[in-house]
């Protein structure tokens, strides 16, 4: 694996010729757009046919009183993803230029060892957590709410693609942010940079997209936050409990399925949940 990751990195030096705009620039945006499309996309297409059929059955929240998409809400959910796409690029020059003022910026062909990288995972998971948690609880208040966090909860059962779908204020500060914020205070290799921007796109879109497949990562606490559209503000959960957020989410039936699990047996089976929690 590390042989593999080396040849990759050495291959994306040669590539760019270590050009600094297409390394720090152009590169996070396509490791940021490429797994958001082709794992939205995939999502979308289970959503329109609802097949396959043993796929459509880890759907969280039964469908069967036919609330489809329409025609019109995609164009709109494309029109305002490509938006704020667009948006990531000015804002992945800021990033750069962050990365610059810190001082520790690095791509050299050298990547750091695998524990330091798993190190520094976990850091950007925690720094995410905590810039997320506090910035989604302003946008949650007035008039920050209607303002700016508003036309995300227009999606009260998300889908994959709809995990971007919301205001360039909102996506700048809740989206791009905190997942910068960790690799800019800990002065991270660029390498280290890509794997988290790729890994924080999967988990987004995975925690919009409305199934709760076996082995997969939960994404029951960001449903029901759509669903009931308060509660659960952060990621981990961590924070929540701490400032007691989510009272009500740890009464319902989202909260007893909120962990991954093993058995081919949808987990809402188990643990079934009325329209009204
Ligand atoms: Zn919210
Ligand atoms: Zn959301």
């Amino acid at each position: 694996m590390g042989a593999y990751l080396q040849t990759l990195w050495n291959t994306i030096l040669e590539i760019t010729e270590e050009d600094e705009l297409q390394l720090y620039v152009v590169g996070p945006v396509l490791v940021f757009l490429l797994p958001y499309w082709t794992v939205g996309l995939l999502y979308l297409a289970i959503d329109i046919t609802k097949k396959p059929a043993c796929l459509y059955e880890y759907k969280i929240r039964d469908d069967k009183n036919g609330s489809s998409l329409s025609r019109s809400q995609i164009i709109r959910l494309i029109v305002v993803v490509l938006r704020n796409q667009l948006l990531s690029v000015p804002l992945s020059y800021l990033s750069y230029k962050a990365f610059e003022l810190r001082g520790l910026m690095t791509h050299g062909s050298k990547l750091p060892t695998t524990f330091r990288v798993l190190i520094e995972l976990a850091a950007f998971v925690a720094f995410e957590e905590i810039f997320f948690y506090y910035v989604h609880r302003l946008l949650h208040r007035k008039p920050f709410f209607k303002w700016f966090h508003k036309a995300h909860h227009e999606w009260h059962d998300p889908i994959g693609l709809s995990a971007i779908y919301c205001h360039p204020v909102e996506f700048s500060a809740l989206v791009i942010f905190p997942v910068v914020a960790g690799p800019v205070i800990c002065g991270s290799h660029l390498s280290v940079v890509y794997i988290w921007i790729f890994i924080a796109t999967v988990n987004v879109v995975n925690s919009h997209c409305g199934y709760h497949f076996p082995g997969f990562p939960s994404n029951e606490a960001h449903d029901y936050h759509h669903f009931r559209g308060t509660e659960n503000f952060g990621i981990l959960g961590i924070l929540d409990d701490i400032h007691n957020t989510r009272p009500t989410f740890k009464k319902s039936a989202w909260s007893s399925r909120d962990r991954v699990y093993y058995s081919l047996t949808p987990i809402k089976d188990a643990c079934h949940v009325s329209k009204t929690g």
